[in-house]
Formats: structure tokens, C-alpha cells, sequence
């Protein structure tokens, strides 16, 4: 970006980002390699070096179809979460309602529930999705993604879980989809320290059925049959060690064909369960 060194990838290498990144921050932020620009470039690198992830510095990341706004109200969308996007689909392609509702709880910056919003609107399916987040900087991102995808036939809510739905709409939803905390208070503390720039609020649940950071998927398991339709389906994300516990949770509180799915890497990673009809 000198005279003495023209290659700006070069130099954020030099400044200590691995390549491929240095290569992105340039896309990103150095289109054309226009001078003005290089106080935005530089910027992003600081931000970067100083340990912020890469997707909050970029300020957008894919996730299925959809290039989703993210900062830091917001949990990164994870590649693993696609795969819960096609077992919805599935589901809800089993239940074949014209018009399907759907609810994704803790929904974020609305990936879940926003990705299976135009993917059925390319199916010609005219679904319509209520999106639930506890934090009102979370529900800011997805009402920005909503516009950003213009997908309108959306509405915000912000509730812990299901305490502020209308009690209208109990036993209304095809669908309920949801990515909750999950992962342990303890586990946390072993995990990448790249998590804590995330908000803690979406990745960390407390115990529950003697189980680490079950807190949340438990109320989820036991209050979401109420708000389903008869043969709607419940597909919510889950940690690798939550499986048994989940599916023994499912058998008692009345859900019919629980069934818990791998993610791409192998690990128990998605649990499917129906209202019975
Ligand atoms: N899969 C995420 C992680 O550990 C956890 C997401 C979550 O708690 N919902 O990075």
C-alpha cells in the first residue's frame, strides 16, 4: 500500500494476519485498491489482530442462500446450523401445509428462521415466520436482515421463550425452530476464548437433568408442544453430549418419532420431535 510495498495482502501479512484473511480484508474493504479507502482496510486489520472475529470485522457472513448482517448483538451463524435448515425443511414438507407458520425461537440474527423463509418463497411456498429473541439489540440484526432479503412476512417479538407470545397462537405453528445456548458454564470456560467477543446470553445455558448447559433446550422440550399444531415438528440444535438425555426428555413429556441427527462432522448435533395428531 506504500510505494516501497504495493502488495496490500503483503502487507497485512506482514502485520501478522494469516493470508487467506489478509486476502478477504482486501476484497472487503480495499475495493480497487482506492486510497481513501486504506484508513477502513488498516482498521479492519487492527480489529482483527486485536483478536475480534473475523466475521464481526467483515460484518456479514453467509449462511445457506442469505449474506446476513453480524456484529456483535449477534451469535455468527455457524455452517452447522445450515444442516438444521434442511431437516426443517423436511418437516415441514411432511406436514404439507400450504401456508405454513413457523416460530424460530432465540432467533438471533435471524438466520434459521429467515434462510427457511426464502427457501420456501422459492418453492413457491408462502410460509410466514414469528421471530423470537430475548435481546432487543439481537432482534435489531434480523429486522435489518428481513429488509436486507425483503422477506416482509415476518414479525418480531422480543420474549424469553414463549412468555410473551399472544395465547392466540397456541397450537398454531407448523414449525418451531430454534438454536438455544447450550453449551455448559464449565465447558465454556475450555472453549476458544475467540467465543467471548459473542454474546454470552446466546451460547451459555445453565444445567439441567444433571446435564451441562441443558437449561434451556429443557424448558424448550417441555413448553413447545403447546404452542405446536397436532403433527407439527419441534428441530432445535444441540451440544454432542446432549442427545440421550434429549431424546429420554422427549419420550416422557408426550412427543412422538424423536429422532436426533449428526451434524456435518459427525457429532449429535439436531433433535426432531412431533406433537402427536
Ligand atoms: N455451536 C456453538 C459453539 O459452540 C454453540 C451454539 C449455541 O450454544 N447455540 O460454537
Amino acid at each position: 500500500m506504500t510505494d516501497a510495498n504495493p502488495d496490500p495482502v503483503a502487507e497485512l501479512v506482514a502485520l501478522g494476519l494469516e493470508r487467506r484473511e489478509a486476502r478477504w480484508l482486501v476484497e472487503e474493504f480495499y475495493p480497487g485498491e482506492d486510497p481513501d479507502a486504506r484508513p477502513a482496510l488498516l482498521a479492519a486489520a487492527r480489529r482483527r489482530l486485536a483478536g475480534e472475529p473475523l466475521q464481526y470485522v467483515i460484518g456479514h457472513w453467509p449462511f445457506r442462500g442469505l449474506d446476513l448482517d453480524v456484529d456483535p448483538r449477534v451469535l455468527i451463524p455457524r455452517p452447522e446450523t445450515e444442516g438444521l435448515v434442511d431437516v426443517a425443511l423436511g418437516e415441514l414438507a411432511r406436514v404439507d401445509v400450504a401456508a405454513p407458520l413457523v416460530l424460530d425461537l432465540g432467533c438471533g440474527s435471524g438466520a434459521i428462521g429467515l434462510a427457511l423463509l426464502d427457501e420456501l418463497r422459492q418453492r413457491g411456498v408462502a410460509a410466514t415466520l414469528v421471530a423470537i429473541d430475548e435481546s432487543t439489540d439481537a432482534l435489531a440484526v434480523a429486522r435489518a436482515n428481513a429488509r436486507k432479503h425483503h422477506l416482509h412476512a415476518v414479525s418480531f417479538l422480543q420474549s424469553n421463550w414463549f412468555d410473551a407470545l399472544d395465547a392466540s397462537l397456541a397450537g398454531r405453528f407448523d414449525l418451531i425452530v430454534s438454536n438455544p445456548p447450550y453449551v455448559g458454564e464449565q465447558e465454556f470456560a475450555t472453549l476458544d476464548p475467540v467465543l467471548r467477543h459473542e454474546p454470552l446470553g446466546a451460547l451459555v445455558s445453565p444445567s439441567a437433568h444433571g446435564v451441562e448447559g441443558l437449561g434451556d433446550l429443557a424448558v424448550i422440550l417441555s413448553r413447545a408442544l403447546d404452542w405446536l399444531a397436532p403433527g407439527g415438528s419441534l428441530v432445535v440444535e444441540h451440544g454432542d453430549r446432549q442427545r440421550t438425555t434429549l431424546l429420554a426428555i422427549a419420550g416422557e413429556r408426550g412427543w412422538t418419532d424423536a429422532q436426533d441427527h449428526d451434524d456435518l462432522s459427525g457429532r449429535a448435533r439436531v433433535l426432531v420431535a412431533r406433537r402427536p395428531r
